[in-house]
């Protein structure tokens, strides 16, 4: 499929970049790594007159730990922070969710920004425009009728991307810039958990770091994910868990996150009151799995049943808890 026409500019700082999107507005778009921009503007899901590439921009690619924490930039790619070996050791649930995104070449492109500014996807919307204009469109674009859940006014569009269950099982937040500054904010709140307006961000502003504090460093965990493709596919379900667990193989503290089984990656609330305080034991984690599959819902946006995918949380959620806990086991 052909791409549509647009300009590429290029900025030279994020001050030029922030200036650049005030200055073109809703004819343009950002563009980091392209991996997901590229495919969609060759479906015709959107045809922005501007492309502001940020991928050149060095100081939003750095890799930085300080005695404050993690913080990554936007634009680092997915390959740095995989071939960062502390990133691993001090944070593994990341390590575990961006190795699983995509293929070597996606990731060599693909930045952790975009990864986090990822569109929903729905496979009613991820089609040519052939295609979804035989169906009248959907409501995420073209049409007014949502063929996942039809009479609805809402987009189901599913939130596809791996490393943002695993920021939000790590407590994260997000830096977003504009030409009227900065503001930082939780992970967890930069999701809307609405398909068609999936992120808190401005039109004018552009996210330029994730940040995980130093109290979230030496945390075990883990990430599972369900896909079509083990080589390359997008998350059908995911899920992240984050762990401090003592030396007796008592949780300290707690985070269970879920991907791709909403509009928003969505942390597993009552998971943490359930695991605090107790050790590892089997009905502890099927107890868990019940709670995380009453926080996903899967409709029909993919190829995969609905039903499969709740399933596939509730499995996963118990060997995500098995793995971490098993993990602190051999090392005490
Ligand atoms: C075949 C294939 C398989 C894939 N499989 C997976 C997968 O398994 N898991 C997964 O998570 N992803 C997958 N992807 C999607 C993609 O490769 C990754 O999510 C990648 O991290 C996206 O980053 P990017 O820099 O290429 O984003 P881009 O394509 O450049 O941008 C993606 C979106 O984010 C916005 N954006 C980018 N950077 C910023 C920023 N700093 N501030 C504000 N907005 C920004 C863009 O405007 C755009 O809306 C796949 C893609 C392909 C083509």
């Amino acid at each position: 499929m052909s791409l549509p026409q647009f300009r590429i500019l290029q900025p030279l700082t994020l001050d030029e970049a922030c200036r650049m999107l005030d200055e073109h507005g809703s004819e343009s778009m950002i563009i980091a790594g392209g991996t997901d921009v590229i495919p969609n503007l060759q479906m015709r899901l959107f045809a922005p007159r501007v492309l502001i590439d940020i991928k050149p921009l060095r100081e939003l690619a750095k890799i930085e730990l300080s005695r404050d924490g993690l913080r990554i930039g936007a634009a680092a790619t997915l390959t740095h922070a995989l071939e960062t070996p502390w990133l691993g050791e001090k944070f593994p649930v990341l390590s575990s969710a961006i190795s699983t995104i995509a293929g070597p070449l996606q990731r060599n492109m693909g930045t952790i920004g975009g990864n986090l500014c990822l569109e929903t996807r729905c496979r009613w919307y991820n089609q040519s425009k052939f295609w979804r204009q035989s169906l009248g469109g959907c409501l995420k674009k073209d049409g007014d009728i949502c063929h996942v859940a039809p009479g609805g006014k809402f987009c189901w569009a599913a939130w596809s991307g791996d490393s943002a269950p695993a920021f939000l099982a790590l407590g994260a937040e997000v830096e977003i810039a504009s030409a009227a500054g900065t503001r930082r904010i939780p992970l967890e709140k930069f999701y809307k958990n609405d398909g068609k307006d999936r992120i808190a961000l401005a039109r004018n502003e552009i996210l330029t770091a994730v940040h995980v504090t130093a109290s979230m460093s030496g945390r075990r965990g883990v990430y599972h994910k369900l896909r079509v493709r083990d080589s390359i596919d997008y998350p059908l379900a995911g899920v992240a868990v984050a762990m401090d667990v003592d030396s007796t193989g008592v949780c300290r503290d707690a985070r269970v996150a879920l991907s791709a089984v909403n509009p928003a990656p969505m942390l597993v609330r009552a998971a943490a009151e359930s695991l605090i305080g107790k050790k590892w034991s089997r009905e502890l984690a099927e107890e868990i799995a019940h709670v995380a599959i009453r926080t996903g819902k899967p409709l029909t946006t993919s190829g995969s049943t609905p039903v499969y995918r709740r399933d596939m949380v509730r499995v996963f959620t118990r060997r995500a808890l098995e793995e971490v806990w098993n993990s602190a086991q051999q090392s005490s």
